[in-house]
């Protein structure tokens, strides 16, 4: 116990340093969504962030602001978004630097179709082979470039990629003894994919989730919106799905929504893993629910003008 630690509080220093830089950097984001596609230099405009294990066979393999998630198996891996295209490299090597092998991912899953989660599926599914998977609601965006998007001026904003294996709310991936549950948690996009599992801490079993973001989308309105029209809906669907979860472990597809950068320094001290953190989950719904309530009243104070 005492040299897992030790182990863990050196690594922790190491990311440290680096983080710190990036602390910034993941302040400047908002809390809701990220900017799709417009921002420039080194990393997409992002921060590196070593790659680490985060619990059991969860690693993070992504960057300052977008997570990305590798699980892990013997018999093959979970990739939880591919970010951007022009950093798939830098993925790619957070993934090798763990020590493993980039053709071992046999799924390749997305918190939700927008620019900054899924920029980089295709070509992640070129250097990997694997299987891409999303739920139903947001294949045509993923295969037309986001051209279809409520969102979308009508530009592409990707490279369409091919999804090879259409899931739905409740549905399951597995692979080895490791079992994902897909659920739909829509509102932010019409099939915004959270995903659960049950990881193994030292013998503790714990149920891990991987929000795809219950952010609001700027200039979405949620009360007669053509484009969209029960996105209230779905957002209170999707709040009342994440509230019947018992999660402990508490991931989100953008690193502020957890505060990563905080859980990293208190990997350094003695304690729980802080990656383990109900609390932190149950606020999380509180926090974005209620910003919802208020935009929402808004809303439909302003229709009824
Ligand atoms: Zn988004």
């Amino acid at each position: 116990m005492i040299a897992k630690r030790i182990t863990r509080g050196v690594l922790a220093a190491a990311l440290l340093s680096v983080l710190l830089a990036a602390t910034r950097a993941v302040a400047q984001q908002s809390s809701g969504s990220a900017a799709v596609g417009d921002r420039n230099g080194p990393l997409h405009g992002q921060y590196y962030v070593k790659p680490f294990k985060i619990i059991g066979n969860i690693y993070f393999v992504g960057f300052s602001n977008n997570a990305a998630y590798l699980i892990t198996t013997p018999q093959g891996h979970f990739l939880i978004d591919a970010v951007y295209e022009d950093i798939n490299a830098q993925q790619v090597k957070n993934i090798e630097d763990l020590g493993f092998k980039i053709k071992d991912v046999k799924y390749l899953l997305n918190a939700h179709a927008h620019s900054d989660h899924v920029n980089g599926l295709a070509g992640m599914k070129k250097l990997t082979g694997a299987t891409v998977v999303a739920m139903v609601e947001e294949v045509k965006s993923l295969e037309d470039g986001g051209v279809s998007d409520f969102r979308s001026d009508g530009r592409k904003l990707w490279e369409p990629v091919k999804v090879d294996k259409i899931i739905k709310e409740g549905e399951q991936l597995t692979i080895g003894s490791t079992t994902l549950t897909a659920r739909k948690t829509a509102g932010h996009t019409q099939g915004c994919s959270t995903f659960t599992m049950m990881v193994d801490d030292a013998g503790k079993k714990r149920q891990a989730i991987f929000i795809c973001s219950m952010g609001l989308n700027g200039g979405v309105p949620l009360v007669n919106y053509s484009k969209y029209p029960n996105i209230a809906e779905d957002y209170m669907r999707s709040f009342d799905i994440l509230r019947s979860i018992p999660a402990e472990v508490f991931l989100v597809s953008h690193t502020s929504h957890y505060d990563l950068e905080g859980k990293l320094k208190k990997m350094g001290q003695p304690g729980p893993n802080p990656f383990i953190d109900p609390q932190g989950y149950k606020d999380y719904i509180v926090r974005f629910e209620k910003g919802f309530k208020e935009q929402y009243a808004k809303d439909l104070a302003a229709a009824k003008k």
